[in-house]
């Protein structure tokens, strides 16, 4: 008889909705299982080093890594996979594999980008899902429900055409609702 099937658990939501923190809240269930738990994190968000912390102040060591080809699982039952929206296509196939061999795998990212549309590999891994957690935001416009990101470069909205990454931080970024959401020159 084959093992027990994997879990998918996707935490979807906008800047600053609280995924990391629902993260370790639900990767620390399985602290009484004893079970070795990981976390992957993209090095493009590289604010915490090697952390995944949350805004409330918990945090969890994480191996940063650049490729879902760098995700190898030395006998860890329970993996968890921060910030997937930066990983491309490629991470599919690697979250299958790990279903396959029985994991229980969490994954969080942007499910939007700052212009509102499906954010990269997100709406694959959402359809995937056995569990999605999709979490809100407080609109720091109008303090209504958030479910955007809203990318403010210099003091002022991002149009349209900037690119979907920008490294190096000279943007920055507001969780919004989607009246308070603005992105000049958006083609229709
Ligand atoms: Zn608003």
């Amino acid at each position: 008889m084959a093992g027990r099937a994997g879990r998918l658990h996707v935490i979807a939501g906008c800047m600053s909705s609280g995924k990391t923190g629902e993260l370790i809240r639900l990767l620390s269930r399985h602290a009484v299982t004893g079970d070795p738990i990981v976390i992957y994190k993209h090095a493009v968000d590289s604010r915490d080093g090697c952390k995944a912390r949350s805004r409330l102040g918990t945090e969890m060591e994480a191996i940063v890594v650049e490729s879902p080809e760098q995700i190898e699982i030395d006998g860890a039952k329970v993996v968890a996979i921060e910030e997937a929206q930066f990983f491309g296509e490629e991470l599919v196939p690697v979250v299958r594999r790990l279903l396959e061999g029985g994991h229980l795998v969490f994954v969080t990212g942007l499910n939007q980008d700052f212009r509102g549309e499906p954010f990269g590999v997100m709406p694959t891994l959402m359809a995937l899902a056995d569990e999605l957690s999709l979490l809100t935001a407080i609109c720091q416009t109008c303090h209504g429900v958030a479910t955007r990101t809203q990318r403010v470069i210099d003091g002022r909205p991002a149009p349209w055409d900037s690119p979907l990454i920008l490294v190096g931080g000279a943007d920055c970024y507001e969780a919004r609702c989607p009246d308070c959401h603005e992105v000049p020159g958006r083609s229709a």
